[in-house]
Formats: structure tokens, sequence, C-alpha cells
């Protein structure tokens, strides 16, 4: 979090104070209890479907060159 995001977690947000962690919780149901309790979002956020990107037309020049043109080195 620190490298991508420059956030300190374990610096307190509201006095810059040192934090510990005391416990990880990888219960998923508890993991929804804690967050609803909080008033926070328990589902992630619906996945967007890819957006269909469009071709660009290339503006190529498709004339032949002309026989004068000397593309040999001088
Ligand atoms: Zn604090």
């Amino acid at each position: 979090m620190r490298r991508v995001f420059a956030y300190e977690v374990l610096k307190c947000s509201k006095c810059g104070g040192p934090m510990r962690l005391i416990a990880t919780i990888h219960d998923r149901e508890t993991i929804r209890t804690i967050l609803t309790a909080a008033g926070l979002p328990a589902d992630p956020p619906p996945k967007a479907s890819a957006r269909q990107l469009s071709q660009d037309d290339f503006d190529f020049d498709d004339t032949p060159p002309d026989e004068d043109d000397n593309w040999e080195a001088a």
C-alpha cells in the first residue's frame, strides 16, 4: 500500500501515530458482519463489461511509389 498508493497503513490517519496489527480476519461472514456494522459495503462492486475497442482506420498512402524515386543510398 505504501509503495503503490503512498499510503501508510500502520500510521493513524487522525493523529499520525503508529498503529500495530492485532489480527487478520479471513472468515468471509465475519468480514461481512464487521463491514456491515461499520456501514461499509460488504460486496465488491459489480464487474463492468469489457468495452469494445474500436479499431482506428489508418490513413495509409496506398499509391505505388514513382519509378523515379531513388531509395538507394547516395
Ligand atoms: Zn491516532
